[in-house]
């Protein structure tokens, strides 16, 4: 059977692709509306030249037209390099998000965060406090693309690739957030703080408390470190717990 370029969009999840309205000339209320845009109307079948989704407009779609809407991300030089974008793993309505910087080599060749060896350290960092990824767990990364030979990511792509995550914790709608690193800690908390002096409090990401910890790639190298890890995952633990019961019960 032979496939239209269609079928194969939509195999890949890429249709449909959706994009900001233009709002109508005089329209008291300039609402930002999305609207499905037709294979048909997609330019020539050249990579790099899907249609994006403007930053406003993110913040209007729903589960499955962010993970379009990144899947086909042109706003950034990374989109040339990366094989595929990471948009984050697990259970979307999850109570605990962990974050982490970008994809690493591994990653960008399965499109999953934290697959490596850090990834490895991370699920263990879980089942030490009875998690499991996937099981009311969501791991996402600050950028969707890998920056090339794993360099530091740069202030313009994080820039661009904020309103991804910001969309993905306001659809999740996490209790906590748990941020993995200096780079997830000072991009998610907008400050230029070092980790030990962000550690052991909690902070705030658009209304949802955060813990900062480790990055478990650090964590690899930095095996003292692991102890202090520890003490921040028995801090969520028990914060969490507080969250949990501070829920208004269900009527
Ligand atoms: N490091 C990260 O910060 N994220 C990944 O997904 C993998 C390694």
């Amino acid at each position: 059977m032979t496939l239209t370029r269609e079928d194969r969009l939509h195999e890949l999840e890429l249709l449909p692709v959706w994009t900001a309205r233009k709002p109508k000339p005089g329209a008291a209320n300039a609402e930002i509306a999305v609207e499905v845009v037709p294979a048909s109307a997609l330019p020539a079948d050249v990579p790099g030249t899907m249609p994006e989704v403007s930053p406003p407009a993110v913040m209007q779609l729903d589960w499955q037209g962010l993970q379009q809407a990144v899947a086909v991300c042109q706003a950034c030089s990374l989109a040339k390099t990366r094989t595929q974008t990471v948009f984050g793993v697990g259970d979307p309505d999850a109570e605990w998000l962990f974050v982490g910087e970008a994809p690493g080599a591994e990653e960008d060749r399965r499109g999953e965060p934290f697959v490596g060896q850090a990834g490895q350290l991370l699920d263990n960092m879980l089942a030490a406090i009875n998690l499991k990824r996937g099981d009311n767990v969501y791991i996402a990364n600050v950028l969707k693309c890998r920056p090339p030979g794993n360099r530091d990511p740069q202030g313009e792509e994080v820039i661009k690739c904020d309103p991804f995550l910001k969309r993905q914790v306001e659809l999740i709608r996490p209790k906590l957030i748990i941020a993995m690193g200096r780079f997830a800690a000072q991009s998610l908390l907008n400050t230029e703080q070092s980790i030990s002096a962000l550690r052991g409090k909690l902070h705030d990401y658009h209304g949802v408390p955060v813990i900062v910890t480790y990055h478990p790639a650090y964590l690899l190298r930095n095996l003292m470190d692991k102890a202090k890890a520890w003490e921040d995952l028995c801090f969520a633990r028990a914060t969490m717990k507080q969250l949990q019961s501070a829920e208004p019960p269900l009527s």
